[in-house]
């Protein structure tokens, strides 16, 4: 009342200076706020290894005249950079073709050519970033402040029916591979083909599993049907995951996760790698497809299976991309925005890579065993 009392009694002039007083302080409360946000987020990626665990920059890169409907530009080591995104699976993908001789023989020669390619882009580029074989090296990378390219391959389709190959890629630096894309392959069933051929793993698929378990790689379910999925969890030794794939019960897509594919990964110590694309994530035009969809795919998993079983994996290159995250160099918007929800650093640290470490070092240890 006294307050009001003297409002009253004040000339207008003294009101308005009151008024733009407070509302230039509202305006340096509100930045202050902001900036001290963006802070928190750069002191986070100091300490934090946050790794993406699919892209298809590869294609592009090994074929620049091939024909794609897909935006392309989204990832390259500069946009690691400024997105503070310390690491990222880059995948030799190919889409299926017939499981014949000739069929196989190209699967091999694209994959051996985008792996070359992505070894010549790491070497032309190495005073800004290098490939990583081991969790080691990706600790030392991100001391010396480069990006790390990871190598994995999207679709066993090259592997044909010669288990030697999957060597033979081991040596040329992959550390995972994707059992399929979005046909059925000679190693399992995939989410997307319209038949049934081998009920989920063929037995060549289980030998293909045993001996990434003995080299030490990683297997990707995501593009696998659920019964190849939950069979490929089951038959691994080391755990496994979903390099980016997102919550079935959130946008009932083939290729999304069930709750039981996601309690079955988590169960064994694996990591369903949440989608940055809008495919994944909403029914929404893709222009309202944002951060917010995102974090809703986030919550759910963390709410199902625990915050060390969730993680990131864009698609850049091959269909990802939301409003607020349209490639590598927007990252840290996910950063922010995990924050505001409320997530602490440990968990911010566990869903940027802290459980795709964790993944790896177990597969590494597994492989160790034998
Ligand atoms: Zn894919």
């Amino acid at each position: 009342m006294i307050v009001l009392t003297n409002v009253r009694k004040m000339r207008e002039r003294d009101y308005l200076y009151c008024m733009k007083l407070l509302f230039l302080i509202c305006l340096a409360v509100q930045s202050f706020s902001a900036d001290s946000l963006d802070e928190r987020v750069e002191q986070l990626h100091d300490t934090i290894i946050s790794i993406d665990t699919h892209n298809d920059f590869a294609m592009s890169l090994a074929f620049p005249g091939r024909r794609s409907t897909v935006a392309k530009g989204q990832v390259s080591f500069e946009l690691m950079k400024e997105g503070r995104l310390d690491a990222a699976f880059y995948a030799a993908y190919q889409g299926q073709g017939p499981c014949t001789e000739a069929g196989h023989e190209k699967a091999k020669f694209l994959a051996d050519s985008m792996l070359r390619a992505l070894h010549r882009y790491a070497l032309e580029n190495h005073e800004l970033g290098e490939i990583a074989y081991c969790p080691e090296d990706i600790r030392k990378l991100k001391k010396k402040g480069k990006a790390v390219m990871l190598l994995s391959i999207e679709n066993a389709y090259c592997l044909g029916e010669d288990l030697s190959l999957v060597e033979h890629y081991y040596n040329m630096g992959v550390r995972m591979i994707g059992l399929t894309h979005n046909g059925n392959n000679n190693v399992a069933d995939s989410a997307m083909d319209s038949l049934e051929r081998h009920g989920g793993l063929s037995p060549f698929g289980f030998r293909v599993i045993q001996e990434m378990n003995r080299l030490g790689m990683v297997v990707d379910v995501s593009h696998a049907s659920r019964k190849a999925c939950l069979q490929a969890v089951e038959a691994s030794r080391a755990p496994i995951m979903a390099s980016h794939s997102c919550v079935y019960n959130l946008k009932e897509i083939p290729r999304n996760l069930t709750d039981q594919e996601i309690l079955a990964i988590a169960a064994k110590g694996g990591v369903v790698q949440i989608s940055i694309g809008r495919y994944f994530l909403s029914f929404l035009p893709k222009e309202q497809v944002d951060l917010s969809h995102l974090v809703e795919h986030i919550n759910y998993v963390v709410n199902l299976a625990g915050v060390d079983h969730v993680g990131i994996g864009s698609d850049f290159d091959g269909g990802g991309g939301i409003v607020g995250v349209e490639n590598m160099g927007k990252m840290k918007a996910i950063t922010r925005v995990l924050l505001e929800e409320g997530y602490t650093a440990d968990d911010i640290a566990k869903i940027w890579g802290g459980n795709v470490m964790r993944v790896m070092d177990a597969v590494r240890a597994n492989a160790r065993s034998f």
